[in-house]
């Protein structure tokens, strides 16, 4: 990417009737929307930037440690921006394994620092936000005694992460499980591990290969909707700053001129320029390109693509108990399977990779991870006609030069620098798990050139609708009681499962029956329309995708498609031919970056 032209103005008159608008509000207003959109053209989000082009920090990317880093900022009162060029997390952020973990496997690299940190924040996210963070029994079928024993602590000690991963065996696993405990107690949130011999292993776990000599159980904890959860910490963000906390997505970086950030308008196409005291490039594997496209290409990143897929398999679903099942390759490569939302998904692959490419999951990914769990659940026929999502991202990893793509520092690091008269800082790594503890370290550094204070801690502030959250059944009953208002106690439970305590908001917003859509059982046209008014969705895909997991469980088909749009047609003032439209730029998404045909089972060719 080079560095465009700048030439561009962007003090043209616009006929806005806009005087109304507050920038930086939680959720927007339906009325908002709807005048700005049909008059305009422009979102709201984007005029409150555009009317003030400027901020103590602009930050550039709206993955989660962008977000984080906004909401932390935000609450320290600094006047923040952020700027996202597609949706809010659709870049690495929206292809994890949704694994709030500390990284077991980490231990073998020597990174005790980042495995520390990743259990503490494990255990802060169960507690701040348990409406989407919860404990995930993981169990790791072993199938030797010893491997790795040997080449781990060589790892560690000798070539620093170099050299070719083996199976490890169990002798390994014991000890790294001991270190993991120790390290889990601070917070003391799981239960301890467990190791079981191979009898036992089969009588929990009965369709498990019989070749399995042990199984080792532990605790980390699975986050099931990181779209959402990113979100609750966006709105959190702008809650908190107001005027102050500003935030928009379809908004790209492009370029840099006099001292000022341009950004443009990817739906309006209109550019204008940004000016702020600090940068903040949070463009996770896009970072090099993002400081090329600023004017000073750097070459920190080295990202691998990781794929997964989503299989509709009610069999595999029960065999897994409810469990992650962790296992590793004989080449040292991690594949979990995954009960998740009465779907099975199984990943990864980490391969190096271009992030000017589009990732998607190929064949051989594909035969990679049915192969390997036939390996695991030999007795059950599991084939590429069960699938009925895939997804890819990169991660936003360190270059690593000869470091094989699984032993990759996960840690991550802030690198200071000045392009021409403008401070940067670019954000280099950094998982799911430890976004708040990142964003804490990136606050601080930014408070500190500011030569700022920081006025509060987020180590125990609830995320979203993780407040409130009832903890028991008693709890929850109470909870939907109190909410329900005319609304079936069923609708309120399942909506609580949805978004936490803000389900008190989505009920407000639903007449007593509301329309269920025929095509997407469970999900209403009326909440469908509240997500569009009052969460940043630009697309159709934004919603099927990242405001809602009805793209990750399949089974959708054109008609279905055109439900959700008219659903929110009239929220985002959508015309016929923008349905169409809307229609049309979804299911090409689907097709080619998720590999779902519409109306039909499998995974669609390439
Ligand atoms: C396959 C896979 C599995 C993973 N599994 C886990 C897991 O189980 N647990 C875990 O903790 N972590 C996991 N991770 C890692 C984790 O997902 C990422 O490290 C994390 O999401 C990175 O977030 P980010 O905000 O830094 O980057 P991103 O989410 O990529 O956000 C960067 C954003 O910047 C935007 N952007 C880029 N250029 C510009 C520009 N010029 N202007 C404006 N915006 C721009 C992009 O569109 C993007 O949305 C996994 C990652 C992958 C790929």
């Amino acid at each position: 990417m080079s560095a465009p032209s700048c030439s561009v103005g962007i003090e043209q008159p616009h006929g806005r009737a806009h005087g109304r608008l507050r920038a930086g509000v939680p959720r927007l207003r339906e009325e908002q929307i709807v005048i700005e959109s049909r008059e305009t053209g422009v979102r709201p989000e984007v005029s409150a930037l555009r009317d003030r082009p400027r901020a103590e920090v602009l930050i550039i990317g709206g993955g989660i440690n962008g977000i984080a880093t906004f909401r932390e900022l935000a609450l320290q009162g600094v006047d923040v921006a952020l700027v996202e060029r597609g949706d809010f997390v659709s870049g690495a952020s929206s292809a994890s394994s949704h694994m709030v973990h500390g990284g077991i496997r980490y231990l073998e690299n020597g990174e005790l620092r980042l495995v520390q940190e990743a259990v503490l924040e494990r255990n802060r996210l169960i507690r701040n936000a348990p409406h989407y963070v919860k404990p995930l029994q993981t169990t790791i079928p072993i199938f030797k005694t010893f491997s790795g024993v040997l080449t781990a602590p060589f790892r560690l000690l000798v070539t620093h992460g170099r050299g070719r991963p083996r199976e490890r065996g169990a002798l390994l696993i014991k000890l790294g499980l001991l270190v993991y405990d120790t390290f889990s107690r601070a917070g003391g949130r799981v239960p301890r591990h467990r190791f079981h011999g191979a009898r036992r292993s089969l009588t929990e776990l009965p369709r498990l290969n019989r070749s399995v000599r042990y199984t080792a159980s532990y605790y980390d904890a699975s986050m099931h909707d990181p779209e959402r959860l990113a979100l609750d910490v966006l709105a959190d963000g702008s809650a908190a700053g107001g005027e102050r906390a500003r935030a928009a997505n379809y908004l790209a970086a492009i370029g840099l001129h006099d001292g000022r950030v341009r950004l443009r308008d990817e739906a309006a196409g209109e550019e204008f320029a940004f000016e702020a005291d600090i940068v903040v490039n949070a463009s996770g594997p896009w970072t090099d390109l993002t400081n090329a496209a600023l004017g000073a290409p750097t070459s920190y990143m080295g990202g691998t693509k990781g794929s997964h897929i989503v299989l509709d398999h009610p069999e595999l679903h029960a065999a897994t108990a409810g469990r992650e099942i962790f296992f590793e390759n004989s080449d040292g490569r991690i594949v979990l399977i995954y009960p998740l939302k009465g779907r099975v998904m199984i990943g990864t692959t980490d391969i190096d990779a271009d992030p000017r490419e589009p990732q998607r999951c190929t064949d051989e990914e594909i035969d990679y991870f049915v192969q390997l769990a036939g390996h695991v659940f030999p007795s059950i026929r599991i084939d590429r006609s069960q699938i009925v999502y895939t997804f890819s991202g990169i991660r936003p990893l360190p270059r690593h030069d000869d470091t094989a793509p699984g032993f990759v520092s996960r840690d991550y690091r802030i690198v200071p620098g000045w392009i021409g008269r403008v401070r940067v800082l670019s954000l280099v790594g950094g998982k799911w798990t430890t976004f708040r503890a990142l964003a804490e370290h990136l606050g601080d550094e930014t408070l500190r050139l500011l030569g700022r204070r920081r006025r509060v801690s987020t180590r125990n502030t609830p995320i979203g609708g993780g407040a409130g959250y009832p903890r028991d059944a008693a709890g929850r009953a109470l909870w939907i009681a109190r909410h329900r208002g005319d609304h079936d106690p069923e609708l309120a439970g399942a909506l609580l499962d949805r978004y936490g305590t803000r389900a008190a908001e989505v009920l407000r917003a639903l007449p007593a029956s509301p329309r269920e859509l025929p095509r997407l059982p469970g999900h209403s046209a009326e909440e469908f329309a509240h997500l569009a008014r009052t969460e940043h969705v630009l697309h159709l895909d934004d919603l099927l995708l990242r405001r809602t997991s009805v793209a990750f469980v399949g089974g959708l088909s054109v008609a279905a498609l055109e439900e959700a749009a008219e659903a929110v047609a009239e929220a985002l003032g959508w015309d016929g031919e923008r349905v169409r439209e809307e229609v049309e730029r979804a299911a090409a998404i689907l097709r080619d970056a998720h590999r779902v045909e519409l109306g039909r089972p499998g995974a669609a060719p390439l």
